[in-house]
């Protein structure tokens, strides 16, 4: 379980993370959801521990993570990330790529990697390097390594956008069917209504830096907090 606590964040003397507090029980999704600049990235970010926030706590499983003196390192949180543009190691064959950050025996590391990559429906491309691969497919290739060391909590900022749209819904649906079923946490960030309401367990709206208002979906859709928050679902349909 992942727990934030008003956790802040300023550059050049503008608060761009205003005291989010969030928590995301295993198996389970939320949908960090806002326009353009309203802080999510950069939540992600302090989240993952490659941004350092000005105060606020992070917690794992009950254990802290970071606050503003303590700091456990990016690799040590079991914390995943999925980001849009996420490059493959070009010298790496496909299957390389997967169980890169994988530890034990090689047998084993290719064995999982094989999972992954069928799950992602690229088995076939085990042996194949990057440059032999669609753009999408590295794409596929990318979220198969993010979920090779079954993080506690997977991080998502966007990571499907690049794909096209039949595939992406498929991609999307296998990537969080397969987390959920690992007991993982997820934080999704998006800027559109639509994806939180289909994949969310919950969503946490967010504006100007802050978190306006959380629930289930159809409870935000159905009692939106203010007339912004009305306004932001109202072209779903
Ligand atoms: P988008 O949906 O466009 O990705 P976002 O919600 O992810 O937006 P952030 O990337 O978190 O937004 O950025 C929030 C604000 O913080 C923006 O105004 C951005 O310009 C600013 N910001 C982010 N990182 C930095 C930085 N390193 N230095 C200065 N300003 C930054
Ligand atoms: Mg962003």
């Amino acid at each position: 379980r992942l727990e934030i606590r008003d956790l802040v964040r300023s550059f050049d003397g503008k608060r761009v993370v205003d005291n989010v507090s969030l928590s995301i029980a295993p198996g389970q999704v939320t949908c960090l959801l806002g326009p353009s600049g309203c802080g999510k990235s950069t939540t992600l970010r302090m989240i993952a521990g490659v941004e350092m926030q000005d105060s606020g706590t992070i917690h794992v499983d009950g254990a802290l993570i970071c606050d503003t003196v303590f700091r456990v390192p990016p690799e040590r949180r079991s914390i995943g990330l999925m980001f849009q543009d996420f490059a493959l190691f070009p010298h790496l064959s496909v299957g390389e790529n997967v169980a890169f950050g994988l530890k034990g025996a090689g047998t084993d590391r290719k064995a999982r990697a094989h999972t992954l990559l069928d799950r992602v429906g690229l088995a076939h491309f085990i042996d194949e390097f990057p440059h032999q691969l669609s753009g999408g497919e590295q794409q596929r290739v990318a979220l198969a390594r993010a979920l090779a060391p079954s993080p506690r909590i997977m991080l998502m900022d966007e990571p499907f956008s690049g794909l096209d749209n039949r595939l992406r819904d498929g991609i999307r649906d296998e990537t969080l069917d397969l987390l959920k079923e690992e007991g993982a946490g997820v934080l999704l960030v998006t800027h559109e209504p639509e994806e939180a309401m289909r994949m969310a367990d919950e969503i946490a709206l967010m504006r100007a830096g802050r978190i306006v208002q959380r629930g289930a979906p159809y409870t935000i859709y159905n009692a939106p907090a203010d007339r912004d928050a009305m306004a932001f679902f109202s072209d779903i349909n």
